[in-house]
């Protein structure tokens, strides 16, 4: 028989799956002795059984009899009993902490029959009818499903017809009156009257606990918090402890160190006389933790006891959340606390120079995301600066431009040199351009799951949205207090905070970039001081090696500065565009095979200086430059262009032109006449790039340095289309008398499964991710990602774009087979990524686990990078 109600002496800690983190840790704490009340877990298999059958499984009932009345035995009271009424709280908790999006029901037990015995037996009788005010209203709420603010209003009536302000002051008979108006109103809403039974309460909140799983707002936090839907919660039965019996009770949250800084000590709030929910509800100002050890020091120092067995039993930041009982401390709830990114780091570095932790797991204690937040610049926000909103923070960053409300113009003022902040009611498709013109994107309406949010994130574009206070037209947007903001007008977007503020607020750049930039760490700075700690961690247990994707000497050398250790993608195309045109355009024109020599031969002189600046930026380490890829059409006037130059200056060469763009035009450029192919059309190109790199690297060598291009063939499908690059390559090589590795990048699905083949003609492979994402999926990136991509997150297709973190099921197992058939055939075939998953955590967990050597990311990527591939070894 299955158990599905579980004491809580019977668990610990690591059953989280089973008992929910509530639960598990609730046990935990029994185990160590610490006052927690009695009560018991029903589990998430029981959920999970009543969401696909609308029924709790079988066995419960009698298992909850039999947990309840050792609950009922433990605390020496009987639930429904008349005369000393036992009470408890009906609370979920799932696996994985979803803070406020499931619901909780405090006080089950009271009903007319009970609240005179609780008065009695407490000697308080505003405190009983307090207690079942608040049963009625939680009851209504969440069990019910009745609109909270009728309830509100019921409270307001009474206090202003009591004369008083706040809910506190309410006496006995005004609390009486209220659950009379609270019954009525369940009665009218619903037709039925509030159950008088407190089995049946108890029963009716259970389930309400299972449902409250499939909430919309628990669907929706999971879905931005990536927490698999199939879980189920478990729901918490506790005998409740009162911290609403006078002003020597009361209840608060505790953090074991600050979540901020990560500094150790007692950090919280504290409410005298309130139950729990107070707290968070806001409905009364909270005074700082230390303070209850002015009035209360006997319950302060067991709380301080008790934080103290909490973090070096759990060896981590705790929050805590405790009630008063008339002086006597009851442990509620205690987890690994949620934390800033800051605080992850500090507090990680601080337990593993405490020696509570090893390097390692301190290492385990962050993540590549957290690194990535504190690289990007934050607003140095003066005191005075008060935002006029405050919406979702959806893409982290420091914002600040002119407000603009469309997206052409957008595009226009970006295009003039200003820096824009696109604002929308909400996005769509047809924003794109301005949102991509954009420093940043506010919106009115919308999560953290609207098209917005999943674009911004996407680009890395700081976004707030669903900022609703503010009102947002076709040219203009007003604030909740009446300010007019029009096209022009500067304002900041703090997408850390969500905050939006009007005029420019200074901004400041992250102290840990500069710490990547110089290597050096300030006495004084916390945090820097323990990204250095960690990253020293990562950089000793790292396999993979971290290059970078770079196509200037300046990024290189940013990069190198980054601590990437060679290019393991340098892009040739931009390298032909600007004045350059004009002799590509002479190269599609030319008729003889005299003019075409002319013109590789102004583009090799060209070419080598180009890459005489990367070789020696990135001297000692390995460059892999990859040969020409897109079709030569995009380095022509576009065919509108040419056409209205043929009438207004017409000529001879206009005439020639055009016909060339006419005759080159695609109807899918993608899949047309590019990389290899075009390497093979048109042989003088890729021959006068090779050259140009072999000739860069005798200079450089000559000059004694130590150059290392690898030359790299894009897109081949078949082992022959390399087989034929490879053998011109090697023989420029040889007359130019340097050695240089040749491979190609693996980025069209048939290479992948052609793998071992190619690997005869190939000295390493580079995994081209996201043509081979785009073609294994066929779709492009840049059509999609703000067209259908966030009805697709919606309806669960893929829980993340694949551009962004690596399809390891699909396109994965394309890289896997790949690597393994390859270097079947070339046991020395080296082995690196290019795409931008080369950056990404998740995905270089993948490559790691692949086997590959190398990962390569964006210049700014690479510290992330690191410690990513860190993290996969420990
Ligand atoms: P959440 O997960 O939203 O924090 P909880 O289940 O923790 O919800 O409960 C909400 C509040 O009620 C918390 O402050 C908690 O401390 C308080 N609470 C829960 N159970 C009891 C109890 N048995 N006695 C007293 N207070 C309780
Ligand atoms: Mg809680
Ligand atoms: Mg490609």
């Amino acid at each position: 028989m299955t158990t599905y109600a579980y004491d809580f002496s019977f668990g610990d800690k690591d059953q989280k799956d089973l008992l929910g983190g509530k639960g598990a840790n609730l046990a935990e704490m029994t185990k160590l002795g610490l006052p927690v009340p009695p009560g018991f877990t029903i589990t998430t298999e029981a959920c999970r059984h009543y969401l696909s059958t609308g029924e709790p499984p079988a066995e419960l009932s009698e298992q909850v009899r039999e947990r309840l009345s050792a609950l009922e035995t433990a605390m020496g009271r009987r639930l429904g009993a008349a005369e000393d009424p036992l009470l408890v709280s009906v609370r979920s908790g799932a696996k994985f902490s979803m803070p406020g999006m499931m619901d909780t029901v405090l006080n089950v037990g009271l009903c007319d029959a009970t609240v005179e015995g609780l008065a009695q037996q407490s000697g308080d009788s505003r405190f009983a009818w307090d207690s079942y005010r608040r049963l009625v209203q939680m009851f209504a709420k969440t069990v019910l499903g009745l609109p909270g603010d009728v309830f509100e209003e019921a409270i307001d009536d009474a206090k202003e017809r009591a004369g008083v302000s706040a809910d506190v002051d309410l006496d006995t008979d005004a609390l009486r009156d209220l659950v009379k108006r609270f019954k009525e109103l369940i009665t009218t809403h619903t037709g039925h009257d509030f159950p008088q039974d407190p089995h049946e309460q108890l029963w009716q909140t259970i389930e309400a606990v299972f449902r409250s799983w499939n909430s919309e707002r628990a669907v929706l936090y999971r879905r931005t918090e990536r927490i698999p839907d199939e879980l189920g919660t478990a729901v918490n039965i506790v005998g409740m402890v009162f911290g609403n019996l006078g002003s020597d009770s009361g209840t608060g949250v505790a953090f074991t160190r600050d979540p901020a800084t990560g500094r150790r000590g007692a950090y919280g709030d504290y409410l005298a006389n309130a139950q729990g929910e107070d707290v968070v509800a806001g409905i009364r100002n909270t005074i700082p933790l230390h303070r209850l050890g002015e009035t209360d020091p006997n319950a302060y120092n067991a709380l301080l006891r008790a934080m103290d067995t909490l973090e070096s039993h759990y060896r981590d930041l705790c929050d805590i959340e405790f009630t008063i009982e008339r002086g006597k401390l009851w442990m509620l709830q205690t987890r690994v606390g949620k934390r800033t990114a800051a605080a992850a780091f500090t507090i990680a570095a601080a337990l593993c120079e405490e020696g509570v932790i090893s390097a390692d797991e301190a290492l385990t204690r962050v993540s590549g995301e957290q690194l990535s937040r504190l690289m990007f610049p934050t607003f140095d926000a003066p005191e005075d600066a008060t935002p006029v909103a405050t919406g979702v923070p959806a893409a982290p960053g420091a914002a600040v431009g002119v407000a603009v409300f469309d997206s052409r113009r957008a595009v226009e003022r970006a295009a003039a040199g200003d820096a824009v902040v696109l604002v929308r009611r909400e996005t769509n498709p047809d924003d794109l351009p301005g949102m991509i013109a954009a420093q940043g994107i506010l919106t009115s309406r919308g999560g953290k799951t609207s098209h917005a949010a999943v674009v911004a994130r996407g680009m890395g574009t700081t976004c707030v949205c669903g900022a609703d206070e503010l009102t947002v037209g076709a040219d203009s947007m007003r604030t909740s207090d009446g300010t007019v903001i029009n096209e022009g007008d500067v304002i900041s977007v703090d997408g850390d905070t969500g905050a939006v503020y009007v005029g420019e607020v200074p901004v400041k750049p992250s102290p840990v970039v500069s710490y990547f930039e110089t290597g050096e760490v300030g006495e004084d700075d916390a945090l820097v001081h323990a990204v250095d700690v960690i990253m020293r961690r990562a950089d000793g247990a790292r396999r993979l090696a971290v290059r970078a994707n770079a196509d200037t000497g300046e990024d290189a050398a940013r990069a190198r500065r980054f601590g990437a250790t060679g290019i393991g993608l340098c892009r040739t195309e931009h390298m032909f565009l600007g004045d350059r045109r004009q002799l590509v355009e002479r190269l599609v024109l030319a008729t003889s095979d005299e003019d075409r020599d002319a013109v590789l031969g102004e583009l090799l002189v060209l070419q080598r200086d180009d890459f005489v600046e990367i070789l020696s930026a990135m001297d000692g380490y390995p460059v892999t430059i990859r040969l020409l890829d897109p079709p030569l059409h995009e380095f022509l006037p576009s065919l509108v262009d040419i056409s209205v130059k043929a009438v207004t200056e017409p000529s001879e060469q206009t005439e020639e032109l055009l016909a060339a763009v006419r005759r080159m035009h695609e109807q899918n450029p993608m899949l047309g006449l590019r990389g290899v192919r075009l390497g093979l059309m048109i042989p003088g190109l890729y021959r006068m790039q090779v050259r140009a790199i072999a000739q860069a690297a005798a200079r450089l060598r000559a000059d004694g340095g130590d150059p290392r291009p690898e030359i790299m063939v894009p897109l081949v499908a078949a082992a022959r289309e390399l087989a034929i690059v490879r053998e011109w390559t090697k023989s420029i090589l040889d007359e130019e008398g340097i050695d240089a590795p040749v491979g190609t990048m693996i980025e069209v699905p048939r290479a992948a499964m052609t793998a071992a083949e190619i690997a005869e003609h190939a000295d390493f492979f580079s995994f081209g991710t996201n043509d081979l994402t785009q073609m294994s999926w066929a779709f492009s990136r840049d059509d999609v990602e703000g067209s259908f991509f966030s009805e697709y997150l919606e309806l669960g297709v893929f829980p993340v774009s694949p551009f962004a973190e690596l399809d390891t099921s699909g396109v994965g197992r394309l890289v896997a087979i790949a690597s393994d058939e390859g270097r079947e055939r070339r046991p020395e075939l080296h082995l690196g990524v290019c795409g931008e998953h080369g950056g990404d955590p998740h995905s270089i967990r993948f490559f790691h686990e692949t086997g590959l050597d190398y990962v390569s990311c964006s210049p700014f990527r690479v510290p992330v990078a690191r410690l990513s591939a860190g993290q996969a070894v420990v």
